[in-house]
């Protein structure tokens, strides 16, 4: 942020807003994380502050501190649409065009609201009166620390937002592995452990907690695990038959992209999971090294992330997906091969 935007966040919290915090659709741990954090922080200063989710999150990511005042706007429908109503001041976390906050989007396009972005992802739009985005940082959660740095209100990380943006840092760098974790990171992170961020029981709530349904689907996902060897590629599928037969909840696919990437010599991991009922077949793209997911995912199908990590969608069958994915590739082997 630059020291003209420090001016005017501070000018706008210096009165009193109605305050919404929205996290991208299926929010992730760092989406949470990071608007539960600046939830705690903007309430603890006096102002009025309520987090809306698109839709649901998975099961692991519900012992945060503060889970249980954030509004669904699925299932609190009306809550959410009063809050949003009155919102003077809207923060939108860990996205960067209104399209990512999925049936939010057209109350936030007519929104009066003024709206603060801080995101990491790349090609911001601009919405925003202060648009906080920076691609090099490791995620949304790191940025709400240095948010509060700007502020001068480090002393106001309770053990709660240490607990919150821990857990973002945490799942976004892949365990403090992917590229983006620095050692400012680690600063952040040494600090957050200070002010009460419990390393160990966080990793245990995040990473410990698998039924024994989702091992199976695991185990279904890498059964079907496809090996490109010549375009240095792997894929998994999943229709949703195995995603029934083995009783799916939100969340259990997390992580399985990043199989394929274990594999020695493999530089792009692709899953693709079927959803009946939003018709269409959601895609995470992961990759080592120089070939950008973000790209591949922009160009050919609707979506986007980082370079090393991205998602995307297709509305065609699993199969026709599949097929659409497989004849992409000659084009990229020489980048894929570099
Ligand atoms: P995941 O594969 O874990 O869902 O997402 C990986 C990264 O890509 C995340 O940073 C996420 O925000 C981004 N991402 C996932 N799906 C989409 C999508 O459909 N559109 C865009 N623009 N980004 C996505
Ligand atoms: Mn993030």
């Amino acid at each position: 942020m630059n020291s003209e935007d420090i001016i005017a966040v501070k000018k706008l919290l210096s009165t009193p807003q109605q305050i919404v915090i929205i996290p991208h659709k299926n929010p992730d741990g760092d989406a949470i994380g990071s608007t539960l954090g600046l939830c705690h922080y903007l309430n603890s200063i006096g102002q009025s502050a309520t987090i809306v989710s698109p839709n649901d999150y998975p099961r692991f990511l519900k012992w945060m501190p503060g889970n249980e005042a954030i509004l669904n706007f699925e299932r609190q429908n009306q809550q959410a649409k009063l809050a949003l109503k009155k919102a003077t001041l809207i923060f939108t976390l860990d996205f960067n065009h209104l399209g990512r906050a999925g049936q939010l989007e057209p109350l936030l396009q007519s929104s009066d609201a003024k709206f603060i972005m801080i995101d990491h992802h790349q090609a911001p739009s601009d919405y925003a009166v202060v648009t906080y985005s920076d691609v090099t940082m490791s995620s949304t959660c790191e940025m709400i620390y240095n948010f509060m740095e700007y502020l001068g209100a480090t002393d106001y990380i309770t053990e709660a937002i240490a607990h919150c943006l821990y857990t973002g840092i945490l799942t976004d760098t892949g365990s403090f592995k992917f590229r983006s974790t620095t050692s400012r990171t680690h600063k952040v992170v040494a600090h957050l452990i200070e002010k009460g961020a419990d390393n160990t029981t966080i990793h245990n709530n995040i990473f410990d907690t698998n039924s024994p349904s989702r091992i199976q689907l695991l185990g279904c996902a890498l059964n079907n695990m496809v090996i490109l060897q010549e375009f240095k590629t792997v894929y998994i599928t999943l229709s949703q038959d195995e995603l029934d037969k083995y009783k799916y909840q939100k969340g259990d696919t997390e992580g399985f992209v990043n199989y394929g990437l274990t594999l020695e010599g493999i530089r792009f991991a692709v899953i693709f999971i079927e959803n009946r009922e939003e018709g269409i077949i959601k895609i995470s793209f992961r990759s080592k090294g120089d070939f950008s997911v973000n790209q591949f995912a922009r160009n050919h199908f609707s979506g986007g992330g980082h370079d090393n990590a991205s998602g995307g969608k297709s509305d065609s069958s699993l199969e026709e997906t599949v097929q659409n994915f497989r004849a992409l590739l000659p084009q990229y082997k020489e980048k894929l091969n570099s």
